[in-house]
């Protein structure tokens, strides 16, 4: 059993982690895709509230473009836009971290011309100070478009900044920038969410699949490596651990027997009294062969009427034995249908052989097979192979 177990955990272990990776890809392609929306979110929250301000400053054109000759920071016009930025940032704190106004004053250079930061506040520039033209603005300064850049990184941190122009309606002339932005950290806080969501999916998801695989994998195991008919193990399982008990005594020497066995005219039984009861002839005898075997040895159905057996640390006599009293007690079974009326007795012939050290798989079915071959020549007979049958 424990090859078994080890082997369905191993597929288990393959299938779960297929499933973990492919989980783990689309947790990350709808990571990608939720941070782009959040993004274009922030960032068209950004714009509208710079088109605001700019629709603040294209309704007095004329003072603010008497303002932006003289940057007289006394001005009543320059006190009460100040505290209307002022307002409008502190009141939108979560959704951006700068207001300004900027106006290109060469091909490369512009100059901050209000500012909604308090002028005490480590993020204030001083209408007048200069700055060189980023590429996201250059953008807005040609298009004389609204615009929203991507997260680049500036003096002032890396940031994400949309632009609205301020334009003369009378001339449209473009007359400065409003730009908003919106931090890295911003945006990250709201991220982090989602990263705790997939982290929470990825450990109820292993969860989940360590449950399930506790839950079905004896059920699983029954499926994949039993005999539906007889109940005893199929093939794929008899070379399972067949193999696994060719490992074990090449590095610690014990003894193992192998055994084949084959149903003497079974076909007779068929014929004479139809394929279901030949079925139940089979589980019948199965049922009796593997109640001399122990929990440690493995009898599997190995095609047809055909069994084959393992049973690892006996001692060749003891084995030997154990054989003999299978093959006796199957042909003193008799498989009866109430029903029908119908009884019937079989014989099975059996061909054994001892492995060592120098075993393969293919030469321990050979010498089974060749000791078989001989049995039944007389069926209802046992034959242990020895080297001089080669
Ligand atoms: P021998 O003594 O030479 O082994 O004769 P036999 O009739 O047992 O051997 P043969 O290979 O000629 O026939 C095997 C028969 O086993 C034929 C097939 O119909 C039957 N058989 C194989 N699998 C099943 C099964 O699952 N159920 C039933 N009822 N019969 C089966
Ligand atoms: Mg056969
Ligand atoms: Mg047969």
């Amino acid at each position: 059993m424990d090859g078994s177990r080890s082997y369905v955990f191993r597929i288990f272990l393959l299938f779960f982690s297929i499933m973990l990776a492919v989980s783990l890809l689309l947790q990350t392609i709808l990571y990608s895709i939720t941070g782009r929306i959040l993004r274009e979110q922030m960032g068209n929250k950004c714009l509208g509230i710079a088109i605001s301000v700019a629709t603040l400053l294209e309704q007095n054109t004329d003072s603010f473009r008497d303002y932006l000759h003289t940057l007289d920071t006394n001005s009543a016009y320059y006190i009460n836009i100040k505290a209307n930025l002022e307002k409008i940032l502190s009141g939108n704190a979560e959704n951006i971290a700068f207001l300004y106004v900027e106006q290109r004053v060469s091909q490369n250079d512009m100059m901050y011309v209000l500012d909604g930061d308090p002028e005490d506040s480590p993020g204030y520039s001083k209408p007048g100070s200069i700055e060189p033209i980023t590429t996201n603005r250059r953008i807005a300064y040609d298009s004389k478009a609204p615009y929203v850049g991507k997260f680049v990184t500036t003096v002032w941190g890396h940031l994400l900044s949309a632009y609205a122009p301020v334009v003369d309606q009378k001339t449209g002339e473009l007359l400065a920038l409003v730009g908003a932005d919106i931090s890295f950290q911003q945006y990250q806080n709201v991220m982090q969410n989602q990263i705790y969501v997939i982290i929470g999916n990825t450990v109820i998801f292993i969860l989940l699949a360590a449950v399930l695989f506790l839950l079905s994998s004896s059920t699983i195991e029954r499926r994949l490596f039993t005999d539906s008919l007889t109940g005893v193990y199929n093939r794929s399982f008899f070379y399972n651990f067949l193999r696994i008990q060719l490992k074990a005594i090449k590095k610690k020497d014990y003894p193992v027997m192998v055994f084949m066995a084959d149903v003497d005219h079974f076909k007779k039984i068929n014929d004479t009294y139809g394929h279901p009861f030949g079925d139940k002839v089979l589980a019948n005898i199965s049922g009796i062969m593997n109640s001399y075997m122990r929990k440690t040895d493995c009898l599997a159905r190995y095609g047809g009427e055909e069994f084959a057996a393992i049973m690892p640390g006996l001692s060749p006599k003891r084995a030997g034995e154990v054989v003999k009293r299978i093959h006796k007690a199957v042909g003193n079974t008799i498989t009866s249908d109430e029903k029908d009326g119908i009884s019937a007795q079989v014989t099975i012939s059996i061909g054994a052989v001892q492995l060592d050290k120098s075993a393969n798989i293919e030469n321990a079915i050979k010498h089974a097979d060749i000791a078989l071959y001989d049995a039944k020549k007389t069926r209802n007979a046992i034959v242990f192979y020895d080297a001089s049958m080669n």
